[in-house]
């Protein structure tokens, strides 16, 4: 365990029931060791983003504090994602869960396994939609703009629309 940072982490879902799937790995987050979920975003219904033919997702942010270090919290939330039946298939295909670390603190870290900030999350509406609900003054550490900046100048125009905040 180290000095707790925030972390924000990218939540989604699109086979099954989406919503009730990003609610179990919240509360599944939530029992993390060393781990507190302090804010949580509203959930959006989204359009898919690179495999167009599939159903609709479902996707919020989850704000937590953490003593885990990095390399251990995503060993953790792959241990959710496969406990909740997660099977490693095609790359942005359908799947029960998928539990993504958006950003750790202001670290940068880029090794095999762990890209930190997600390299994929500045162009992401479903990303910057939701964690612009709960941190919209939280700075990009290698961009530095806010989460509401980048969701101001961003050019990914697929829907994201709001659910509901009780999950
Ligand atoms: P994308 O990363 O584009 O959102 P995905 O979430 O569907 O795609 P996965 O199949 O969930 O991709 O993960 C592929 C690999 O990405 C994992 O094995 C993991 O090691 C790696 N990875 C690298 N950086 C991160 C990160 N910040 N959060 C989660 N996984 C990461
Ligand atoms: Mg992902
Ligand atoms: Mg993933």
């Amino acid at each position: 365990m180290s000095i707790p940072v925030i972390a924000y982490l990218g939540i989604g879902s699109n086979l099954g029931d989406p919503v009730q799937n990003c609610r179990e790995a919240l509360r599944q987050i939530s029992a993390l060791k060393g781990s507190e979920v302090l804010r949580r975003s509203s959930l959006y219904r989204t359009e898919p983003v690179g495999v167009e033919t599939q159903d609709w997702c479902v996707n919020g942010v989850a704000e937590l504090r953490t003593a885990l270090p990095a390399v251990q919290l995503l060993k953790a939330l792959q241990w959710v994602e496969r406990s909740m039946g997660r099977v490693r298939a095609e790359r942005w295909g359908p799947r029960v869960i998928d539990i993504d670390i958006l950003l750790f603190g202001q670290e940068i870290m880029n090794t095999e396994g762990l890209v930190v900030p997600h390299p994929e999350m500045h162009r992401r509406r479903f990303v910057l939609v939701p964690i612009a609900e709960i941190a919209s003054y939280v700075i990009h550490p290698l961009y530095g703009v806010s989460m509401k900046g980048l969701l101001d100048r961003l050019e990914d125009h697929h829907a994201v629309e709001r659910i509901g905040g009780d999950w």
